[in-house]
């Protein structure tokens, strides 16, 4: 197989196959025509892989899931309209049934809430582990009915790193898939599945997509990872509505033994509850992706010289980023983030709250909005927007502070971007 940078601008596309078309099409279509009864047969068989109706499948968005499929190696791929649909699609399939996933506290704020608050109402239970650096104190957690471990690779917003090989096995002892949010770290700094996860999930709309242009999720498997009927026998149940060509009904597993979930993900949960992604969101992905190494590594180069000179002001307390100096993350890193570990980090102000106010509306390259991983410089203050959501307790165990300002990094200049923050630092702290 190619490598990376070969990928993210071929995988998934032949022009030969649209027209010529050298930038990948835009089928902004509902529908597509069956052709005959026969050829409507063999697309209801999955025997032909072509559009029937965008809803479950589209050539755009196909394309777009084959190239996150190659860059991650990944076996399949589904791509769905938010990474909050990838999510939820993901955690409410594999415990169907009343099962249960084991996960840390420390996570995107919309991912603790609905682990928290809105899949137990479906049945659907999250055990949160109290270590969450401890392989064991997951494994403590795993009962009969756990149906996987989740956790992000790098977190948001603090930029923590787990021992992702150490927590695999913990869930490979037990027969169940390990689960990444890999979002933030895109599939350019880490291959998770090279470390033993067996499902990715990200949001596209981040640094994917990279320019905060489009609300976009996918789902990948890698295609190594066995689900035994006795904990997933969802992926073994037969069902008409996955039947041959010849009308026996068949099972998710039947289809593809290798990648049950994306099967199963497709033909129930986007097929019935439709989060599907537009053709015109997949053509804007596409174009992101093909210059996600340049935008990610230097975004991940002028966040370093930033925690440098954060690290630098007195009214700075703390740094969280793996770069920052006492970081305890620093092996961890390099192990698993070679090419350095992202864009996204937190800084502990010093300062009241009106001077942190003063502090965000005095930057004049830093936008006041909550996304990450976009061409433009970010910052918001964390408790009071991205996880405004947690209560105070919440908040603690997910290791944000009253004054945790969370940034991340764009493709400005980086001394535009330090003289921004010591022009602000200075007219607030000069008074
Ligand atoms: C933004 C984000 C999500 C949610 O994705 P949406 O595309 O906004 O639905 C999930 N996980 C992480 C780490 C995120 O940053």
């Amino acid at each position: 197989m190619a490598n990376f940078d070969t990928l993210r601008i071929r995988a998934g596309y032949d022009s030969k196959d649209h027209n010529y078309a050298v930038s990948v099409p835009i089928y902004q279509t509902a529908s597509f025509d069956l052709g005959s009864v026969d050829r409507a047969k063999s697309l209801w068989a999955l025997d032909e892989q072509a559009g029937i109706y965008s809803r479950v499948g589209n050539p755009t968005v196909s394309a777009f899931e084959e190239r996150i499929a190659a860059l991650d190696h990944a076996h399949s791929a589904v791509a769905l309209s938010s990474g909050m649909a990838a999510i939820s699609y993901t955690i409410l399939s594999l415990t169907e049934g009343g099962g249960n996933i084991v996960a840390p506290r420390a996570l995107y704020g919309g991912t603790e809430d609905s682990f928290s608050n809105f899949f137990p109402r479906f049945g659907s239970t999250i055990k949160f582990v109290d270590n969450r650096f401890d392989p064991e104190s997951y494994e403590e957690l795993i009962d009969d009915k756990t149906r996987g471990i989740y956790i992000e690779t790098i977190s948001n917003p603090n930029a923590e790193i787990y021992d992702i090989e150490a927590i695999a096995e913990v869930a490979h002892r037990h027969d169940i898939p390990l689960i990444v949010d890999n979002t933030v770290a895109t599939p350019y700094l880490i291959n998770p599945f090279d470390h033993g996860a067996d499902i990715i999930v990200y949001s596209a709309t981040k640094a994917i997509g990279g320019h905060g242009n489009t609300i976009a999720g996918i789902v990948e498997e890698s295609g190594k990872f066995f689900y035994s009927e006795e904990l997933f026998p969802q992926f073994y149940e037969k069902s008409h509505k996955i039947r041959n060509r010849i009308g026996e009904s068949r099972s998710a597993f039947d289809i593809d033994p290798k990648g049950p979930l994306v099967i199963h993900l497709r033909a129930f949960y986007l097929e019935f509850i439709g989060a599907a992604l537009s053709p015109f969101s997949a053509f804007l992905l596409l174009q992101g992706v093909e210059t996600i190494s340049e935008r990610v590594d230097k975004q991940t180069r002028t966040a370093e010289k930033l925690v440098k000179y954060l690290e630098g002001r007195k009214e700075v307390e703390w740094v969280k980023h793996p770069s920052a100096t006492n970081s305890p993350f620093k092996e961890l890193a390099d192990k698993y983030f070679p090419k350095g570990a992202g864009y996204l980090f937190t800084f502990g102000f010093g300062g009241t709250e009106r001077q942190l106010n003063e502090f965000i509306q005095h930057l004049k390259y830093f936008s006041y909005h909550v996304n990450i991983g976009d061409v433009r410089s970010l910052i918001v203050n964390s408790p009071k927007t991205t996880h405004a959501e947690l209560d105070e307790e919440r908040l603690e165990r997910a290791g944000i502070n009253e004054n945790t300002v969370r940034i991340s990094v764009g493709l400005e200049s980086p001394e535009d971007l330090i003289k921004d923050l010591d022009d602000a630092f200075n007219a607030v702290f000069s008074r």
